[in-house]
């Protein structure tokens, strides 16, 4: 079963982040910026679908069971089997259950950031089930242990000499590092996996009600394969993921692949509903979709933190963000990073188990800025500092009580001018009994220390006022 949460924390990933993530990281993420830019530039009523986007999505997010219910009416009038999973845990019994009843061995996968949040994989390889990842980067990931660093490109980190150090190490090659050949050796190995793989698995990018169909878009076109090879295919799909009607979709797709990856469309976009036809050659005899609820429900009763589920996993927002740029996706400590991570992890995960996230932001907002369905991030972002240091009517209060002792004394220093002024006259001379040599505190007192253990503190020599005035 998936011990969820897997959370690792971003304190413990921040001091183990290699010195090449950040360089690998901004070369990729500005290239995605830089292609977005272009194909926004050609859509002169960008900003009205953006709008016309986030009202869609706060309305299904306001009428999310009537919908659901309706694309399970219709999924299943078409063939297709729904099952609900309240947990990561009911989810991935959900899909061992399946797989056993049908004596599966090996199952192929395409990019599916649910089955990432569910920890699938560990669930089938313990359930004796080899399963494969079939996206270029996801394929990278698993041949290197670890989860995705980005929500687009999850080998986002790596760079090509490094990538092909894995392949040589892994595959027991010498693998070049040249991007076209690393390529053509993953799809070598991969298709011989694809025709033998008794089940596919897929996550899904959007859930159209109206007709219970399933929407996956891809660039490699090993979605096509993974959802039409095998006889039995399981997709895993969050609930937030249902959309009305067809309508709607097209205001997705033109907003989707150019905010993720600059393109007009993405290569592929797929329709499914329900199994093969009779009539029909290929896909899969039995289709499963696994609808996860996995704390969302609970999400739902916060009016301001439930706008997360605008969310369309396009990117945009973790390839502007100035703190993601410098730390990479691993420092978020779950599946999911950037900007949407620190507002999604927290609200699934809980306040306290994800309580730095809300602080992983520097709130310049450059997020909200590009965000194709209008997320207002940096809100929900002070939103959730505010759940954590105080607590509300969906969570109590997370903050360790000396943090908050030390915020309540800052707030009542800045609020008293006279206690602010005779505090500007003494902290340098307290400050001086850290002071090195060279002019910097090496090791503060608690709470200064969370800093000084990362980096040295430049000593408190004057207040604003002073300072101003000096210059
Ligand atoms: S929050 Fe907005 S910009 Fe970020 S991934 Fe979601 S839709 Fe894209």
């Amino acid at each position: 079963m998936s011990e969820t949460p897997t959370y690792i924390g971003f304190k413990e990933y921040t001091e183990h982040i290699p010195a090449s993530i950040p360089v690998a990281v901004q070369q990729a993420t500005n290239r995605f910026v830089g292609g977005r830019a272009a194909r926004v530039a050609e859509l002169p009523q960008w900003e009205e679908l953006r709008q016309i986007a986030s009202d869609i999505r706060l309305h299904t997010i306001e009428n999310m069971d009537v919908y659901l219910t309706q694309f399970e009416t219709n999924f299943t009038n078409a063939g297709g089997q729904v099952h609900w999973a309240a947990t990561a845990d009911d989810a991935c019994q959900i899909v061992t259950d399946i797989a056993k009843e049908h004596g599966v061995k090996t199952a192929v996968k395409s990019k599916s950031m649910a089955t990432e949040e569910i920890d699938l994989n560990k669930a089938l390889e313990k359930a004796g089930i080899e399963a494969i990842e079939t996206d270029l980067g996801e394929y990278i990931i698993q041949l290197a242990g670890t989860g995705p660093s980005h929500i687009l490109a999850p080998a986002v980190h790596l760079k090509k000499e490094e990538i092909a150090d894995l392949f040589s190490e892994k595959l027991h090659i010498d693998a070049p590092s040249d991007p076209i050949e690393l390529a053509r050796i993953a799809r070598e190995t991969l298709r011989k996996k694809f025709l033998d793989a008794d089940m596919g698995i897929s996550g899904a990018n959007f859930l159209v009600a109206e007709t219970g169909t399933l929407v996956m878009v891809t660039n490699e076109g090993n979605g096509r394969m993974v959802s039409t090879l095998p006889d039995l295919h399981v997709a895993v799909v969050g609930i937030d993921k249902i959309i009305p009607d067809w309508e709607s979709l097209t205001v997705f797709l033109k907003l989707l692949a150019r905010s993720a990856t600059g393109q007009k469309l993405s290569t592929y976009t797929q329709f499914i509903t329900g199994p093969r036809r009779a009539e029909v050659e290929f896909g899969p005899k039995e289709f499963h979709i696994v609808i996860l609820d996995n704390g969302r429900s609970n999400v739902l009763k916060d009016p301001v933190g439930r706008e997360v589920f605008k969310c369309i996993r396009c990117g945009a927002c973790a390839n502007v963000c100035p703190v993601y740029k410098n730390v990479g996706g691993f420092a978020y400590g779950w599946f999911i990073s950037g900007p949407i991570g620190a507002i999604l992890s927290p609200q699934i995960l809980g306040t306290k188990t994800a309580r730095e996230l809300p602080y992983a932001s520097t709130l310049c907002g450059a997020c909200a800025d590009v965000c194709p369905v209008k997320i207002p991030i940096p809100t929900i972002l002070r939103h959730l500092r505010r759940r954590v240091a105080e607590g509300d009517a969906v969570a109590l209060p997370t903050m360790p009580a000396p943090i908050r002792a030390a915020a309540d004394i800052t707030s009542l220093v800045l609020a008293q001018n006279w206690i602010y002024r005779l505090g500007t006259r003494i902290l340098p001379a307290v400050m001086s009994v850290f002071e090195r040599a060279d002019g910097w505190i090496p090791t503060a007192p608690y709470p200064l220390n969370r800093w000084t253990k990362g980096r040295p503190l430049p000593p408190f020599t004057a207040g604003f006022r002073a300072w101003w005035k000096k210059r």
